[in-house]
């Protein structure tokens, strides 16, 4: 008997369908396929929002209070930074909970600018709350970016970064946080539009504001550039958070001028503060950024302003040994390996923080200041049978001059 050929989802024959599709050892109706696309879109839909969906609830997340305290363990002071970092998060958490109905109030995205010199604890602050995130996270310098066409990275490998850390899940990805550091590197270096192209100023805002206001970017996986020939990944960048870092040098002086032309003829006021001129950062304004050299067009994407304050003595010989990882505890566990206990006279933390302040080395020279007392000690120890070692102000001093610190001398 000849074989009818029939589909075989439903059975019936080529005659009583409109189209009969083969496959390998069976056939499929138009009615069969097209009912197994509904329901492919029907799964994937699920698929997709529960992707969309965190591990968690929103109640077993860290509060804003919960994450700040987080990162007071590794961050000394700069409490007004700490704040505005944890809504954010928390903010950003509520974003991308938020089942999608279209009726729904729409949350919009906080993208947040941290002002502050450099060595204040912006790129800590970053990571610290990367260690307690539930979505992936990345951070960028801004300082290798260009514009299409010209030697540096496309704009679009910011989220090279993110995918990775996310496994090259997109579904994730589109949900992280990206910090962008030195983001003040692509203001615009002049007022006229030069001869000169500005490919890395301007241009590259340009580029970013497209990553901020939300669209879908083709992203090279592997950065750097795209090339014609690589396979592209999209990325819809609606729901990632952008924080972005820069030290601003010199945006004091622009805040100072702003103040000054305001106080005239205001200066009677007896309400109006006297300004604090050692610290103009925390005056700092939008319309500042824009006189550095940012476009409005971004300034406008990162509603929330914060600032970092400079770190006097005090916060230094906090950061020295306060912090879950300061620098003390790490030498102590280091030679506690060897189980040598380490002790330290308190007037060494003082002495240390003193030449960091006399070669304007900021919480950085820390490190590099006590790594040059300890050298010979780190060296010597692990050979020797002794158990214990106390360093002393003198020790200390002796290890310095030794060491020649006179060249770290930041002038
Ligand atoms: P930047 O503001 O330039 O990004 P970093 O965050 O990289 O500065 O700070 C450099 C180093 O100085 C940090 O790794 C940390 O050891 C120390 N540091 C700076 N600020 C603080 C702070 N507020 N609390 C604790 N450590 C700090």
């Amino acid at each position: 008997m000849a074989k009818i050929d029939k589909c075989n989802f439903c059975g019936r024959s080529r005659s009583e369908v409109n189209l009969l599709i083969s496959g390998l050892n069976g056939f499929i109706c138009d009615e069969c396929a097209h009912q197994a696309n509904e329901i492919v879109k029907e799964a994937m839909k699920k698929y997709d929002e529960d992707a969309k969906k965190l591990d968690v609830e929103l109640s077993e997340l860290p509060k804003p209070k919960d994450i700040k305290e987080f990162l007071d363990g590794y961050v000394i002071g700069q409490d007004e930074a700490k704040r505005n970092l944890s809504v954010a998060v928390y903010n950003h958490y509520k974003r991308i909970l938020q089942p999608s109905d279209a009726n729904d109030v729409e949350i919009e995205k906080s993208n947040i600018i941290m002002v502050g010199s450099t060595g204040t604890g912006k790129t800590l602050l970053a990571r610290t709350i990367a260690k307690m995130l539930h979505v992936p996270f990345a951070i960028v310098d801004a300082t290798v970016l260009t514009e299409a066409g010209y030697v540096g990275e496309d704009i679009e490998s910011i989220l090279t970064r993110l995918l990775q850390a996310s496994d090259y899940d997109v579904k994730k990805a589109e949900r992280g946080i990206v910090f962008i550091d030195e983001i003040d590197k692509i203001a615009r270096k002049g007022d006229n539009p030069s001869i000169t192209r500005d490919v890395s100023g301007e241009g590259v805002q340009q580029g970013l504001l497209k990553l901020l206001e939300g669209s879908k970017v083709n992203v090279p996986p592997q950065g750097g550039r795209k090339h014609p020939e690589q396979r592209m990944i999209e990325v819809d960048t609606r729901n990632i958070l952008f924080i972005c870092g820069g030290a601003f040098d010199g945006i004091e002086r622009k805040i100072g001028n702003r103040l000054n032309t305001r106080s005239v003829g205001f200066s009677t006021d007896p309400a109006k503060k006297e300004v604090d001129r050692s610290n103009l950062l925390q005056y700092i304004t939008p319309a500042d950024l824009k006189s550095f050299g940012l476009i409005p067009e971004i300034i406008g994407r990162l509603p929330i302003l914060t600032y970092l304050q400079p770190l006097d003595a005090s916060a230094l010989r906090r950061i020295l040994t306060e912090p879950k990882n300061a620098i003390v505890k790490q030498y102590v566990k280091l030679f506690e390996m060897d189980n040598i206990k380490l002790t330290f006279d308190d007037d060494v933390y003082q002495y240390i923080v003193d030449k960091a302040v006399e070669y304007k080395l900021g919480a950085r020279g820390l490190r590099s200041i006590a790594e040059s007392i300890m050298m010979d000690a780190m060296f010597d120890m692990p050979s020797t049978r002794k158990k214990t070692l106390n360093v002393t102000l003198d020790y200390a001093k002796k290890q310095l001059a030794k060491a020649n610190m006179d060249r770290m001398r930041n002038e």
